[in-house]
């Protein structure tokens, strides 16, 4: 988005003090404020029968907020999106929404691990059934569809392997069966993937990676059809995970810039991975783009570009992995992904930390394995860094 074509959804109220009638900002402001004044009685009441003004209460609504969510919903092609204030938030505020005590969610194993972390620590706790299917089982999720199955939960690229489900296949076999189906589509963005042209019920991302592009933003969001929004809008409300206006300003700024940034790191993972994979002291490279990965023709098929995650493994081995970590030089030692720096990671001691030997085969992690999050450097840099780290 070149320019911000919304104004603030919002009719000012001028208190005197501070206002400026005939300004007419190029980029929405910053509305820090918890709350939104009320000229009399009559007009506070038509605001809670509906029939006047958006904003009361910046839990309820906020339209900074609003002017941000707007962008993400053109971006998604979506008829409208969500922030909160982590991609966590998010994530449960979705499930939470959506899914009530009895409730069946399918969830793909292979998934970020707090999103499993919730899914068995708070979910179950609430009594909804949760039950995980392997990358195989999810590429055909009815035969995994009980009476009670509510939601499906998977992720596409999923970290830390970058393997890749047909998106349409799975949300056809959901809306067959009448069950939601949710994709996170943090590693790809917007620009390299719109899941809900694919016909997915409601794409999730974390805000904090691609989107905010900078690591300075935390925030989540999720876009879809109104109905399926309208629940969410609500429990986000009763559980306060909507997003502060300051994050939401500094969101829909970076959003002005996501199309050219986002073509560059998938420029330069390309260039990172297809050096890494022509290099013998790297036994495997992971990375969509590449014609050897296993699911590169669904990538090809619902992608406009492969993203600027790679992640390569070294035998398998914790120590060879470790070795290389410590000596980076450009690649920055991080958790997190998607910003303009870039960021190496250990998926065994980061998002996949605590995991036993059965969660992370299920996942398809090894303890070899480094993730890259490429960034917008020059990539010989990047090439030479990892050339001397691994040497
Ligand atoms: N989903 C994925 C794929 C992630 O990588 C992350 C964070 O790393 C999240 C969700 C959670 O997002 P946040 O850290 O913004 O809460």
């Amino acid at each position: 988005m070149s320019s911000d074509t919304s104004r603030p959804a919002t009719r000012v109220i001028h208190t005197g003090e501070g206002s400026w009638p005939d300004a007419a900002p190029l980029t929405a402001p910053i509305y820090q404020t918890s709350t939104f004044l009320f000229s009399s009685a009559e007009e506070l009441r038509r605001h809670q029968a509906g029939e006047a003004g958006q904003f009361i209460y910046s839990r309820y609504g906020n339209p900074t907020v609003v002017a941000a969510e707007e962008k993400l919903a053109v971006l998604h092609g979506a008829e409208a999106a969500l922030l909160f204030g982590s991609g966590m938030a998010a994530v449960s505020t979705t499930i939470l929404g959506l899914a009530s005590a009895g409730d069946e969610v399918l969830c793909c194993g292979a998934i970020y691990g707090n999103t499993l972390g919730f899914l068995t620590q708070i979910a179950t706790r609430l009594g909804l059934a949760v039950r995980f299917l392997s990358i195989e089982d999810t590429r055909e999720p009815s035969r995994a569809f009980g009476p009670r199955t509510r939601l499906l939960w998977f992720e596409s690229p999923i970290n830390p392997t970058l393997r890749c489900l047909d998106i349409a296949a799975v949300a056809r076999a959901c809306r067959a069966r009448g069950v939601v189906s949710v994709i996170d589509s943090t590693f790809a963005s917007p620009v390299n993937q719109r899941p809900l042209e694919r016909g997915v019920d409601l794409v999730m991302e974390s805000a904090t990676k691609y989107l905010g592009g900078h690591s300075d933003v935390t925030a989540g969001m999720v876009a879809g059809r109104r109905t399926l929004l309208d629940p969410l809008r609500t429990t986000r409300r009763l559980l306060g995970t909507v997003i502060e206006a300051g994050p939401a300003w500094l969101l829909a700024r970076s959003l002005k810039s996501v199309d050219v940034r986002v073509r560059r790191h998938n420029e330069n993972a390309m260039a990172v991975a297809r050096w890494l994979a022509a290099d013998p002291r790297v036994s495997r490279v992971l990375y969509p783009g590449l014609p050897g990965h296993p699911d590169h023709e669904i990538a090809r098929a619902q992608m406009d570009g492969f993203g600027g995650m790679v992640t390569f493994d070294l035998d398998g081995s914790y120590d060879r992995a470790a070795r290389l970590f410590d000596r980076l030089r450009v690649f920055r030692r991080a958790a997190s992904l998607g910003g303009v720096e870039s960021l190496c990671s250990l998926p065994v001691l980061t998002s996949q930390y605590g995991w036993d030997d059965q969660q992370l085969a299920r996942a398809e992690v090894t303890r070899g394995m480094v993730r890259l999050s490429v960034g917008l450097e020059d990539p010989a840099d990047l090439i030479a860094d990892l050339d001397q780290a691994l040497a």
